[in-house]
Formats: C-alpha cells, sequence, structure tokens
C-alpha cells in the first residue's frame, strides 16, 4: 500500500525550526518562525488567559460535544470585534459565524464551502503571501495564481500591478487579502489603496476573501479591522477567517473563525446550514477549552481590558524593535537604510536580505530567517537586537 509513497518536501520554515533547535552555538537566535516571543524570549501566557482559565477550571464544567458552529457567546463575540458591535450588519443578521481549529482551519473550511459554491472559480493570493494559503486552497481543489503585491524597489505595496491583475482575472474569482500586518512582508495597503482594492472586486465581481490573522498587532484592535468594514459597507458578500492564535498567544488552542457576509437573514440560514455540513463531515464539531477561554475575556469588562492592554504591549514592543533595529543599523553604518522596516506592521519585516545573505547569518552568526528575507521582529530584544544587528551590517557590507 505504501510503497511507492514519496517523500513529502520539508515544510521551509519547520525545517528551520528543525536547524535551530539542533545548533548548539549559545547565541544563536532565531528569526524564522511565526511567533510572538516577550522581551525574555518566551511565547507569554497571558494574565487574560490565566484569568479566564483559572474560572474555567473551577466550574469543573461537563466536556460535551458543542454545537457544529461552536459556542454562541465566541462566535458573536468575534462578530463585534470584526465589524464592530453597532455594526448594522449584524443587527440585520446578514453575518454567519462559525468556530474554527484556527485561522487554518477557518481558511479550509471556506475554501471547502467555496469549492462547491464556485467549483471552477480562480484563487488569487498575494505574491508573496502566507506559504499556507496557495496549499490551502489547492488542496480544496482550486486553481491558485498569484497577484502583484509587494515591490522590491520601493519595499512597499505594488498597488498598480495588484489592481491590473484583478481586473484581468477571470470575474467571479475569489480573490485572498491579507486584512492587515501581511504575512510574509509587513507591508499593509492604505485605505485609499483598499478602496481601489474594493472598486475593482465589485467591477469584476469577485469573491473577497479576508484574512485577519494579526488583528491588533498593527494600528490597534479597531485600527486593524479597517478593511473588514470597509467590505462590510460595500454591500458585497465576503469571507472572513479569524485567529486568535497570536493575539490570544493561544497557538495551540486552534482559536479562530469563519464569518461570511451575506445579503439577508434568511440567507444566512441557508448559508450556516451548509457550511455546518462541511465542518461535520471535516472534525464534527470544534474543541472547547480556546474558544471558551476567548469568550470569557471578550465578554468580560474586566478581562476585555486586561487583554487590550496586553495586546497592546506585545504591539508596542514589536514597534519598539523596528526602531531599535533602523536606529542600530543605521549606527553601525550599515550599507543600506532600513528605515523601511518602520512603516512596515505587524510580526513580520521582508528585510530585503537574499537568500545568500540569509545563509550567511545562519552560518557565520547562528540567526535563522527565512530565506526570502523574512524576519520575525517579534523574536527580536533588547539581548539580541546587538548580534542580529551586527550580522545583518557584516552580510550586505
Ligand atoms: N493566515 C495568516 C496570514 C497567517 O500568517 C497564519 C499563521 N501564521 C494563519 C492564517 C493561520 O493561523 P492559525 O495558526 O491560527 O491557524
Amino acid at each position: 500500500l505504501f510503497s511507492a509513497v514519496e517523500m513529502a518536501p520539508r515544510d521551509p520554515i519547520l525545517g528551520l525550526n528543525e536547524a535551530f533547535i539542533a545548533d548548539t552555538r549559545s547565541n544563536k537566535v532565531n528569526l524564522g518562525v511565526g511567533v510572538y516571543f516577550n522581551e525574555e524570549g518566551r511565547i507569554p501566557l497571558l494574565r487574560a488567559v490565566q484569568e479566564a482559565e483559572k474560572v474555567r477550571l473551577q466550574a469543573a464544567a461537563p466536556r460535551g460535544y458543542l454545537p457544529i458552529e461552536g459556542i454562541a457567546a465566541y462566535d458573536s463575540a468575534v462578530q463585534k470585534l470584526l465589524f464592530g458591535s453597532d455594526s448594522e450588519l449584524l443587527a440585520a443578521g446578514r453575518v454567519v459565524t462559525t468556530q474554527a481549529l484556527g485561522g487554518t482551519g477557518a481558511l479550509k473550511t471556506g475554501a471547502d464551502f467555496l469549492k462547491r459554491l464556485l467549483p471552477d472559480a480562480t484563487v488569487a493570493i498575494s505574491n508573496p503571501s502566507w506559504e499556507n494559503h496557495r496549499a490551502l486552497f489547492e488542496s480544496a481543489g482550486f486553481n491558485v495564481e498569484n497577484y502583484p503585491y509587494y515591490d522590491a524597489a520601493s519595499n512597499g505595496s505594488d498597488i498598480k500591478g495588484m489592481l491590473e491583475k484583478l481586473n484581468s482575472l477571470p470575474a467571479r474569482s475569489i480573490i485572498v487579502l491579507h486584512a492587515c500586518c501581511h504575512n510574509p512582508t509587513g507591508v499593509d495597503l492604505s485605505n485609499d489603496e483598499w478602496k481601489q482594492v474594493l472598486e475593482v472586486l465589485q467591477a469584476r465581481d469577485h469573491v473577497p476573501f479576508l484574512d485577519i490573522a494579526y488583528q491588533g498587532f498593527g494600528d490597534g484592535i479597531y485600527e486593524d479591522a479597517e478593511a473588514v468594514r470597509l467590505f462590510a459597507a460595500s454591500g458585497m458578500n465576503f469571507f472572513v477567517s479569524s485567529s486568535f492564535s497570536k493575539s490570544f498567544s493561544l497557538y495551540g488552542e486552534r482559536v479562530g473563525a469563519l464569518s461570511l457576509v451575506t445579503a439577508s437573514r434568511e440567507e444566512s440560514a441557508r448559508v450556516l446550514s451548509q457550511v455546518k455540513r462541511v465542518i461535520r463531515t471535516n472534525y464534527s464539531n470544534p474543541p472547547t477549552h480556546g474558544a471558551t477561554v476567548v469568550a470569557s475575556v471578550l465578554n468580560s469588562d474586566e478581562l476585555r481590558a486586561m487583554w487590550e492592554a496586553e495586546l497592546g504591549e506585545m504591539r508596542q514592543r514589536i514597534r519598539d524593535m523596528r526602531i531599535s533595529m533602523v536606529d542600530k543599523l543605521a549606527a553601525l553604518g550599515a550599507a543600506r537604510d532600513f528605515s523601511f522596516v518602520k512603516q512596515q506592521r505587524g510580526m513580520f519585516s521582508y528585510s530585503g536580505l537574499t537568500a545568500d545573505q540569509v545563509e550567511r547569518m545562519r552560518a557565520e552568526f547562528g540567526i535563522y530567517a527565512v530565506g526570502s528575507g523574512r524576519i520575525c521582529v517579534a523574536a527580536l530584544n533588547n539581548g539580541n537586537l546587538d548580534v542580529v544587528t551586527q550580522a545583518i551590517a557584516e552580510v550586505i557590507r
């Protein structure tokens, strides 16, 4: 049965992690991962999460099955976070939300549902994008194309190329968009650019699929959902996958959600019934722990304030690291101006380092980054910033 099974290629980022663990150098630094580390270099367990967990443990509640669509209080809290508690869409019953196995699970449920709705549609993802976007939509049976997104010359967005491509795709293509904190580049669209994208999507009758995995890591919880609100106001039907892996530091608990904006309450009921079929035939129903914790935090004034403050600290620490990195590189007389790093948003930065330079960083300095030059700014701290910036200055000399 398995004799002809070929070895699948290793996940490049997880492979990098294995190499990092095997490295015996004491001053090694891992900037390859997509995880937020605190100043001490650890993944934080947020205080708001700990408080909610205490309450949950004390309640000693039975662990029955959840409904297929997950915890109702969780789903509605997610909707408010995305669309705002005063959203007209929510009041009109035009949003369907189901709990999902992280952002990845939300994308996969959405992709499987879309395959039933638009079996022959083209899917377009940004170039570059989170590497799992392509694989996820291909495994759901779609043909996946790229739209231009990043302009290496300016370290900014290639909005012109993006709009051209979106215009030239077959009508009713599915367009995957990073709502904020673009992974891997850190380059986000301005509000004006978002409006131009929306216009083309509407004109071409494309189906927007907004992926928001870093809400609160850019400019703020509310600010980072600007694109979601813009699409909500447009009257379009669209998909949103959200993830709390980073914003609650709950990576392994797999907490995410899929939201679909429909035309009416009546349509929502039909859509929900079909999304539930997709979930039922994949994993039946979601797990309890992570979503219970997130729902308790979001639905308690006290815990929510605590979470917002902690998320604010994470956001500010990343921004401080961006500034320190740029300043230190300038002070070292680095052969390049890195000030664009301050403009980037979220956990990542396309640093402009080439694959050869990244390899030298690893071989000579024990500093691990992705071959594309993506570094995780959220893995920098005041203890490793000097070695990292010295290594960068050295390899670009
Ligand atoms: N979308 C993007 C853009 C991501 O970067 C990630 C995670 N790195 C995800 C989705 C998936 O999130 P999760 O870990 O919650 O599945």
